[in-house]
């Protein structure tokens, strides 16, 4: 049960269809692999994924020390082995660049202690229970044309999905936004709830303004409206509007997303498995909410979030936008738009090593 040996490898996976987000040309997935290996046997991976290739190459080198730091450690003590890497790099955290290191390595122990004691991941974290609802967020971005968004709402609908949500740029006025939510609403159908994300593109007023209009159109969940640091402006939207505001895929720590609930600031908490550092926060902050009395989310990643999302009972709902279907055999797709956890040990992803190989970049 010792952690006999860890690998890091810097991937960079083509995006399928290249896409505008926030105005930057999106081409590739870099990924961070993470392989750790026990020294009875058990193998396991995790990876963190981001679009911006700037600082994978430095993201990537604080895992390879982090990742000696596990090495003689027992793979089921996650806690430990979480403490040890974030207390040993306190000088360079808690959050930003170390938590993104610290993420594919916590995850691929985890994976590594599901396959050592033979459980699938969900139950291993609680297994509130085996089966997810997801909603799609995949090609609804800001930059489509009214026709395009309306096509991949229709796509999402036909697949299944009761639930899309597409993002919200800076650019539109309030009545512009809301006619972009009318139009994917009415191309998924009726029995398709809408959502938008905001992405912080809004200052206050205009989040007042923008909120209200989307509200009137039906739209039935507002993320990210403003930036994460105004949590009074998150707190008064909250008060103002009757829909869920939701956010926090920006927060990096348990201490911040404490300071955002306390203060009344979101419906619905939304966790980044790689901002937070990995699975080993995941459960504490999901507890958090639930003495909030709020539900969490989880942002992309849903081959893995789905697992986390079942495992709590304050789980609602996965998003489903993968980004590494290319690396992996078979990956999970909800069917009818709910996620089934699969029965495999740990968290049951299996690596497709050729495309490991063709993506590797270093
Ligand atoms: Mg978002």
């Amino acid at each position: 049960m010792k952690i006999a040996a860890v690998a890091i490898d810097i991937l960079e996976v083509p995006v399928e269809d290249a896409y505008l987000a926030g105005g930057r040309a999106v081409e590739s997935n870099w990924h961070i692999l993470a392989r750790i290996t026990t020294d009875d046997g058990a193998e396991g991976f995790g990876y963190m994924v981001n679009t911006r290739a700037q600082f994978i190459p430095s993201i990537a080198s604080a895992a390879r020390e982090l990742g000696d730091l596990l090495v003689g450690l027992n793979v089921l003590e996650t806690e430990a082995a979480w403490q040890a890497m974030t207390r040993a790099a306190k000088w360079v955290g808690p959050g930003g660049l170390l938590h993104w290191a610290i993420a594919p390595l916590d995850i691929a122990l985890w994976d590594a202690a599901g396959k050592t004691l033979g459980q699938p991941l969900y139950r291993l974290l609680g297994g509130f229970r085996d089966r997810i609802p997801a909603y799609a967020s995949d090609r609804m971005w800001y930059s489509l044309s009214l026709d395009d968004l309306a096509a991949s709402a229709a796509d999402h609908a036909d697949a299944g999905y009761t639930a899309i949500k597409l993002r919200l740029g800076r650019e539109a006025t309030p009545a512009q936004q809301a006619e972009r939510a009318r139009v994917a609403g009415e191309a998924a159908g009726l029995g398709v709830t809408v959502m938008v994300d905001g992405t912080e593109s809004w200052d206050l007023p205009y989040a007042h303004l923008a909120g209200r209009a989307l509200q009137d159109a039906g739209v039935k969940w507002l993320e990210d409206p403003v930036h994460h640091s105004d949590i009074a402006g998150l707190a008064s939207l909250k008060c103002a509007l009757d829909i869920p505001v939701t956010g926090g895929e920006n927060l990096y720590t348990l201490a911040q997303f404490r300071q955002t609930l306390e203060a009344q600031a979101l419906d619905i908490a939304i966790l980044d498995l790689f901002r937070i550092g990995g699975i080993t926060p995941w459960p504490k902050i999901a507890a958090l909410a639930e003495a909030h009395r709020i539900m969490v989310c989880g942002h992309v990643v849903p081959e893995v979030h789905a697992h986390l999302l079942a495992a709590v009972s304050n789980g609602h709902m996965v998003e489903y936008m993968p980004r590494s279907n290319a690396i992996l055999v078979d990956p999970p797709v909800p069917v009818d738009g709910m996620f089934v956890l699969p029965q495999t040990p740990g968290h049951g992803l299996v690596l497709d090593n050729a495309a490991v190989e063709r993506f590797r970049a270093s």
